[in-house]
Parts: C-alpha cells; structure tokens; sequence
C-alpha cells in the first residue's frame, strides 16, 4: 500500500481529516448494521443529548506500524472494556468488545496509507466515541446514539529527545468521590478546560489534581496518571483512588515494571507530602507514553523533582524504551498485549 504524501516527522498531535470512518447507529432500542463512511461530518439534532446534557463518552488508542512491518494496535480489548463501563456509568448503550475490534480494524484498513512508517516516531491514533444523537429536552438519556471511529495520524510526542516538563499543583478539583472521574468522559474534560487554561498561562504544561475530599491524596492530571519512582530506584509507586480514570499505559507499565525490569510495585494511596521523597516522577498515557516531570509548583514553594529538568531519570527512561519496543515489536510482548491489523 502506497502511503500518503505526509512528512511524518513534522507532525504534531492535531486533527487531519483521513478517508474513512466508521459509524453505527443505536436506534429502537437495538444496534443497526455499522460501516465506514468518506463523510466527516455529523448531522444531529439541535437537541441531542450531547449536545444539551454532555451525553458522551469517548476513547483514545495508538495503531503502529512495526519493525515487521505488521500494523498493530496495543491493548485494544482494554480500550474497549473501558468504553463499556463509561457507557454502563452515561446510561449510553455498549459496544461488545468483538464489534469494537472489527470496527477498529475495518477502519485502520481502510487508511492504511495514514499510517506512519516504522521508525519515523509518528503513528496512528484512534478515536473511538459514543455519544446521544437523539433529541432530549427534559433531562434523560437520548432515545438514539451513534458510536464512531476515526483516525488521524499524530507525530511523536517529543521531537528531539523526551525533555521533562513542569506542572502545578491545581486550587481545582478534576472529579467527586463517587463521580465519573473513573470514566472517559467528555464532561471530565470540559470541566478541566478553565484550570488548564490557567495552568498553561502561569507557564506549566499540566495540572496535579489531589482528591477531592481531603486534598491530601495524589489523584492525577487532567489527562494522565502518576507513577512514581523511589528513590533507591526498586520500586514504582502509582496512586490508587476510585477517582482516577484506569489508564491502559499505567496499568501496562506496572506489569512492564515487574516482569521486564524486576521492580517491586505499590498500587496505593499517594499522600501529597511523600511526593519530594521520590526520586523520579511520570505522567503516563497513550499520547506520551511517559512524561518525566521535573518541577512542581506549589504555593508554598518548587518542589524539584531529583531527576531534575535535563533530562528523563534512569527508570523511568528503561520503562518507556522497554514500552515502546514491545509496542514497535522489537521486544517480545506479553501474551494478547498486540493485536494485530494486517
Ligand atoms: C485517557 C486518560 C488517561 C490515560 O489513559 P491511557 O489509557 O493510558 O491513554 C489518564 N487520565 C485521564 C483522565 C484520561 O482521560
């Protein structure tokens, strides 16, 4: 397959409109027949439950090609379960797990010239959504639904070697114990658009979040989760709270941590005041894989990550290349982790 005539290495992580998407519709109570479509447009009613009362859910996924040559997908099943449980959490119908791998292949198929060259960084991301196109005026779930996938090509995250970012701490909150801060939904985002907002004038790239009830716990950024690294560098401690949204990469480096690099693993409370004991200190989702943070700000002061702002600590740095290689296929992945496309 003839690829498009992009240059991969100056791609940022913006929206390029590609050939196909696929879209299925839920109506009368059942799912009609879905298939992809060259129209990236959507016509709802002016009344849709998205539109009226934030009615959706969505996902975010990587395709690559590998050193094979093979086009894969990391962990797909897990992107799809996860949009079950938003649509179970928005009283929005489900996709099966099956029907989300099929639409996803279909659709990678279909634009198999978007997807970047092993080697060049960039890749394929994914956007699985589901959201209420039918019309509702008193509050209710919408009486019809479509369920959508499109892809647009992304560059990699950092161009010129992974550099350590800053962050603060948020006077915000990101989500109410027993909320759906454990979701992938849209209304989490944007609710967190006014504290980034002010994050990103004050000069920081993301926000710490503590928990809601006490502000005394880690819980995560806008659109990432904590990992960190003690400072004897043999362990990986990462927060536990039923506010966090369950990131697929974090999930996936605690395993990579264990069973590839032999460190010992702590899933649990994060008390803000043990943050300047760690020794290294990592946002982790699908964009970055890993960032390293270097510097958070308080109001009562810096508190400066020990891996400092050159450059990625030593742990850190084993766990993103092992990561990313299982991804690229030059380092044996564990069992079902790469699905293959073609
Ligand atoms: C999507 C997301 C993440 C990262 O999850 P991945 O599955 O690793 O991409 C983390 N936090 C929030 C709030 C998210 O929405």
């Amino acid at each position: 397959m003839e690829k498009k005539n992009i240059d991969w290495s100056s791609l940022g992580f913006s929206y390029m409109k590609t050939d196909w998407r696929y879209s299925r519709i839920w109506e009368d109570g059942q799912w009609k027949e879905g298939g992809l479509t060259d129209k990236a447009e959507v016509t709802i009613s002016e009344c849709a439950g998205v539109l009226q009362y934030a009615q959706t859910g969505f996902e975010g996924l990587k395709v690559y090609e590998t050193v094979k040559g093979e086009v894969v997908a990391f962990r797909p099943d897990l992107n799809a379960e996860r949009l079950q449980g938003t649509c179970d959490r928005l009283i929005m119908p489900k996709i099966s797990t099956e029907d989300f791998l099929a639409a996803l292949d279909e659709l990678v198929k279909a634009n198999l010239a978007y997807v970047p060259p092993y080697g060049s960084g960039a890749s394929l991301y994914i956007r699985p959504f589901i959201y209420g196109c039918g019309p509702v005026i008193g509050v209710a779930p919408a009486p019809s639904y479509e369920f959508r996938m499109f892809c647009t090509p992304v560059g990699a995250y950092f161009k010129g070697g992974v550099k350590p970012i800053r962050i603060m701490l948020s006077d915000f909150d990101r989500a109410a114990p027993h909320g759906t801060g454990h979701i992938k939904a849209g209304l989490n985002y944007a609710m967190s658009l006014y504290a980034g907002e002010m994050a990103h004038k004050l000069g920081y790239n993301e926000n710490m979040y503590l928990d809601a009830a006490t502000r005394t716990y880690v819980e995560e950024t806008g659109g990432a989760n904590f990992i960190f690294i003690t400072k004897d560098g043999k362990k990986l401690v990462t927060p536990k709270s039923d506010s966090i949204l369950p990131s697929i990469t974090r999930r996936s480096l605690t395993v990579v941590a264990k069973d590839y690099l032999g460190l010992e693993v702590e899933e649990r409370p994060v008390a803000f005041s043990e943050v300047p004991s760690f020794a290294e200190v990592g946002l982790c989702g699908t964009a970055a894989v890993i960032s390293p943070v270097g510097e958070i700000h308080t109001k009562d002061g810096d508190i400066k990550v020990p891996s400092g702002m050159a450059e990625m600590g030593p742990v850190l740095t084993k766990l993103r290349e092992t990561i990313t290689g299982i991804q690229m296929g030059t380092v044996e992945a564990p069992e079902g982790w790469i699905h293959r496309i073609c």
